[in-house]
């Protein structure tokens, strides 16, 4: 058989298809190779790129801190929380995309103030966190405030200033607990002792101290539980009579909620409201209350009887709720409920947030038809210039006017100003409630100075519901309890 020309292009096409397939392969390897690179880097990126700031997650953070802290002396390293003061505000305010923007301007303020060895990172939302050297609770402070001071340094050109307020929380890596997880948590917790409310100055640094992880076990409890506790109807309206002084008669009350948790028991206030305070979750218990509140006063008209006006505490955090009021009006108008029934304690401490958000909800609740006091007066921030701006209807003198452990001598300049407080009140116009009653001497001198109404414990505890009713409303009214 001779070689012809035939076998001479099949051998020929042979080689050819197979150098094509092997290009081809080769192609697709190197196709594949390059998108596995691209998917690689994509993935690397997702888990080690922020989206907002371009820089570092908080996965690469904790990976690379550790890594630095581990091989330092214990004491030489401090992880530092920082939050902002009602972020979210700006971001309703100037929409997400400049709130996005703001981040970026605090990531790159801040990481241009980094020694070596430190490291920053965008955590979530406004939560930024750092590993930053330390050598002493003074020169830290400094260091957080120079970088709240340089974030807030573009206000210098604008007229109208939009301040950017610090809240740190420190844990110094000191080696004394087990993981270095710990104390990022810690650094969280210590932030979170910073509070609900804007800080006093733009920047505010609190260091981990251990009982504030015990206090922190205790919240999260506490937070774990609220909402269904809520549901389940656990937080229970008790009230507290307000009495004429002088004829014993109930003319009023306060809602003050109790939480009654089936394996604690009576749970009081100031173990859960600070918790839901800081939460915001307090906005929706108040509501709940306000709404219980509306529902007992319908209660009552419908039995014919003539309801005592109550009144329901409005927390703070509550005033950046939008249309809040609305919510409230809402809930009052369900249950036909006249506003003159219902007055809303608002307390010194709302100024902090301005007086002008202050005087607007002021208005807004007269506006509805519902009454306005300012609870605790006297026991914070002097509200009283605010009285020249704002009618309130009710001043709640403060508890500490009437202290029963204190020296004679204060006890007695207590009563001096709650003499002129009282003539102030009169010449306002302004109701006058006195809170915190105990003794018999003080309703005396209450009753000397012509004050009619107080609410103490002289009189009466907060009551449940059914015991306030039989208080309240049966014939001859009890003179108290
Ligand atoms: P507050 O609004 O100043 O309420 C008055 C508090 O003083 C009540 O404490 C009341 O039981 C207590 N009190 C009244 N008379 C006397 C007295 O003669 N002696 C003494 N030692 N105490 C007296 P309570 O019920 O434990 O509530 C504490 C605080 O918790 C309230 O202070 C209020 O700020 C807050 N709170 C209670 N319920 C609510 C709620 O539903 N919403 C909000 N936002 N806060 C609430
Ligand atoms: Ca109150
Ligand atoms: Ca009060």
């Amino acid at each position: 058989m001779g070689f012809t020309a035939n076998t001479a292009f099949v051998v020929l096409a042979g080689c050819a298809g197979a150098l094509l397939s092997a290009l081809l392969l080769g192609a697709s390897f190197l196709l594949f190779r390059r998108r596995h690179k691209r998917s690689r880097r994509a993935l690397w990126e997702q888990a080690y790129v922020d989206p907002v700031t371009g820089g570092p997650t908080r996965l690469r953070f904790e990976r690379d801190a550790e890594a630095l802290a581990s091989a330092a002396a214990p004491g030489s390293y401090a992880v530092v929380d920082i939050n902002l003061y009602h972020f979210r505000f700006m971001n309703n305010l100037f929409g997400r995309a400049e709130g996005d923007r703001i981040l970026r301007h605090i990531y790159t303020t801040c990481s241009a103030r980094l020694q070596p060895g430190e490291l920053i990172c965008h955590i979530a939302a406004d939560d930024f966190r750092f590993l930053l050297h330390f050598s002493g609770q003074g020169s830290m402070v400094s260091r957080v405030q120079e970088m709240a001071e340089a974030a807030n340094e573009f206000n210098n050109e604008l007229t109208d200033h939009y301040y950017l307020w610090f809240k740190a929380g420190v844990s110094v890596v000191d080696g004394t607990a087990d993981t270095f997880a710990a104390y990022l948590d810690y650094a969280k917790i210590a932030c979170k002792e910073n509070g609900p409310g804007r800080p006093a100055c733009r920047c505010t640094c609190t260091f981990y101290e251990p009982r504030q992880r015990e206090q922190a076990l205790r919240e999260q409890t506490i937070y774990n539980n609220m909402a269904a506790a809520l549901e389940q109807g656990e937080f229970q309206v008790y009230l507290q009579p307000k009495v004429n002084c002088f004829t014993g008669r109930i003319v009023g009350a306060e809602a003050l909620t109790r939480w009654v948790d089936p394996e604690k028991g009576l749970v009081m206030p100031a173990e859960f409201i600070p918790v839901l305070e800081h939460s915001g979750f307090i906005t929706k218990l108040d509501l709940y209350v306000f709404g219980q509140v509306c529902a007992t006063l319908r209660g009552w008209l419908d039995a014919g009887l003539e309801p005592v006006p109550i009144s329901i505490n409005f927390s703070r955090a509550s005033l950046w709720q939008p249309h809040v009021m609305e919510q409230y009006d809402r809930l009052r108008r369900k249950y036909a409920v006249p506003g003159k029934y219902l007055e809303i304690e608002l307390t010194e401490t709302f100024l902090a947030d301005g007086e002008g958000a202050f005087v607007a909800l002021v208005d807004e609740i007269h506006a509805l038809g519902m009454r306005c006091a300012i609870d605790d007066f006297g026991s914070g921030y002097s509200a009283l210039n605010l009285l020249r701006r704002v009618k309130v209807d009710t001043l709640k003198l403060d508890r500490s006017f009437f202290p029963r452990t204190a020296p004679e001598r204060e006890r007695k300049r207590a009563l001096t100003l709650v003499r002129h407080i009282v003539a102030l009140g009169r010449d306002l116009g302004t109701h006058i409630v006195a809170e915190g009653v105990e003794e018999r001497s003080q309703v005396e001198f209450l009753q000397g100075l012509g004050l009619h109404t107080i609410q103490g414990f002289y009189y009466y505890r907060p009551l449940p519901l059914d015991r306030f009713e039989a208080a309240a409303f049966q014939k001859g009214q009890a003179i108290f309890s």
